[in-house]
C-alpha cells in the first residue's frame, strides 16, 4: 500500500487523544450524553448562537464523535468531517444541501443503489432533474452539462462492476463550470484514494464498510472544506438528525485504529484469491481494478493507492441452477451484502430478481461479488475449489 508518507498510526492513535492521556486512560470515554449543561443563562445563550461550535446537544456536537471526526478529517486531508448515522444518510445529506428546485445533477452510470434512488426518484418530487453518464469518459459529463447543473456526483470504482472515473479531470472540469463534485469514496478508503487531493469538493463513505470494519456497526461520513462542513452541519446535519450514537462512534474509533493492517492483509488476500480464479475454466471474465485485464487498468494504478477486498466474476455458464448451486456450497463466504469486515462473503447478480427473470437489467446474469475477509487465502481457495467442483 502507497500512504505517501502520512503517518498513519499517529492519526489513528494518538491525534485528539492528548487529553486521554492526561487522564492517563490510553482508551478515549464514551461520552454516552444527550445534553450538555451550563454555569449560566448567558452561557447558553452563547451557545445557542453558534451549535456548530459549541457542546450543547447531542445531535450537534459530542466529545466522542469529535474526536473521531478529526481522525477521519486528517486521514482524508479535509478541514472538517462529519459523522452520519448511515451512509445514505451522508449522501442524502450532502447532496441535499447543494440542490434547490429546478437544479440538474449529472451522476456517473450504476452508482450505489440508494444514490441512484434519491436522484432519481425521490429528487425528482422537488423538481430536480438528472443525468446518469457513462463515467468512464470525461466528455460525457462535459456533454451533460448543463446551466442548471449543481452537481457532479461520483463513485469511483463502483462495487459490483468496477467503473473507474478520472477524478483529476473531472473535478477539474468542474471547477471551470463552478459546479460542485460530490465522490462516494467507501470502496477505496481514504487512505487508499486521495480523492481531496485530487480535487474532490466533497467525499462521502459508508463506514459501515472498512471504516466500522467488524460488520456490527452503520454509520456514514461526509468530508470536505470547513465552510461546506459548517453550511450542511446547520442545515441537513441538524434537521434531519441522522447522527451517530457515541457508543457507534467510539466503536469506530477503536476499529480504525487497525485499518491500515486489515486493509494490508485484505489486499495480500484479495491478489492470492485471484491468482486463483482467475484462470479458472469456470471463470469467464474478471472485475478487479489492479488486474491488468480491467479496461481501465493504468488509470486505477495512477489515482488508487489501494485496491482489494471486493471483485467480481462471469461464471462460465448461464444456468441458473449451477449458479445458485456454486453459492450455495461455499462455506467460508457467507452469502450476504455488504462487506468490509471480517468476514468473506459472496453476492451474486442472480439473487436482484426472481427466478423466472434473473437477467438483472445492470449486471451479467452470470456475476457473482466476492469479498475477502480477514481469512487466510489458502482456506478461501479450497473453498472455491470444491464448490467449482460441484458445478462441473
Ligand atoms: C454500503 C454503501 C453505501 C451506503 O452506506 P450505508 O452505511 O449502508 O447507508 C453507499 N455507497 C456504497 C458504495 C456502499 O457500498
Amino acid at each position: 500500500m502507497k500512504n505517501k508518507g502520512k503517518d498513519l498510526h499517529y492519526i489513528l492513535n494518538i491525534l485528539g487523544e492528548e487529553c486521554t492521556i492526561d487522564g492517563q486512560t490510553v482508551s478515549p470515554p464514551i461520552h454516552q450524553t444527550s445534553n450538555f449543561s451550563f454555569i449560566t443563562v448567558d452561557a447558553i445563550r452563547n451557545a445557542f448562537k453558534d451549535e456548530f461550535s459549541a457542546r450543547l446537544y447531542t445531535r450537534g456536537n459530542n466529545p466522542t464523535v469529535a474526536l473521531l471526526r478529526k481522525k477521519l478529517a486528517a486521514l482524508a486531508d479535509a478541514e472538517d468531517a462529519l459523522v452520519l448515522s448511515s451512509g445514505a444518510a451522508a449522501m442524502a445529506a450532502a447532496v441535499m444541501a447543494h440542490v434547490k428546485t429546478g437544479d440538474h445533477i449529472v451522476c456517473v452510470k450504476k452508482p450505489y443503489s440508494w444514490t441512484e434512488r434519491l436522484l432519481s426518484t425521490y429528487l425528482n418530487r422537488f423538481g430536480i432533474t438528472n443525468t446518469f453518464v457513462d463515467g468512464t469518459s470525461v466528455a460525457a459529463f462535459e456533454k451533460a452539462t448543463i446551466t442548471q447543473t449543481k452537481l457532479y456526483v461520483l463513485e469511483s470504482p463502483n462495487t459490483f462492476t468496477f467503473e473507474l472515473q478520472d477524478i483529476r479531470s473531472i473535478a477539474h472540469l468542474a471547477k471551470q463550470c463552478g459546479i460542485t463534485t460530490i465522490i462516494d469514496n467507501s470502496y477505496c478508503t481514504s487512505i487508499g484514494q486521495s480523492c481531496i487531493e485530487l480535487g474532490i469538493d466533497i467525499e462521502i463513505h459508508s463506514a459501515s464498510k472498512y471504516y466500522g470494519g467488524h460488520s456490527d456497526l452503520i454509520a456514514g461520513v461526509i468530508l470536505s472544506n470547513k465552510t461546506t462542513i459548517e453550511k450542511i452541519f446547520n442545515t441537513e446535519f441538524l434537521n434531519y438528525g441522522a447522527v451517530i450514537s457515541p457508543n457507534d462512534a467510539w466503536l469506530m474509533i477503536r476499529s480504525l485504529r487497525t485499518l491500515p493492517i486489515r486493509l494490508q492483509q485484505i489486499a495480500d488476500s484479495t491478489n492470492a484469491v485471484i491468482g486463483y480464479i482467475k484462470n479458472h475454466p469456470k471463470v469467464k471474465k474478471l472485475y478487479y481494478p489492479f488486474d491488468d485485464s480491467h479496461p481501465q487498468h493504468s488509470l486505477a494504478q495512477e489515482q488508487m493507492n489501494w485496491c482489494g477486498g471486493l471483485f467480481s466474476v462471469e461464471l462460465n455458464t448461464d444456468n441458473l441452477q449451477a449458479i445458485e448451486l456454486f453459492c450455495d456450497s461455499l462455506k467460508r463466504f457467507k452469502i450476504a451484502v455488504s462487506w468490509g469486515g471480517h468476514e468473506s462473503l459472496v453476492m451474486p447478480a442472480c439473487a436482484f430478481s426472481a427466478r423466472e427473470n434473473f437477467s438483472h437489467t445492470y449486471l451479467p446474469a452470470n456475476l457473482v461479488r466476492f469479498y475477502i475477509g480477514l481469512d487466510d487465502a489458502k482456506f478461501l481457495i479450497e473453498d472455491l475449489q470444491q464448490a467449482f467442483e460441484k458445478i462441473e
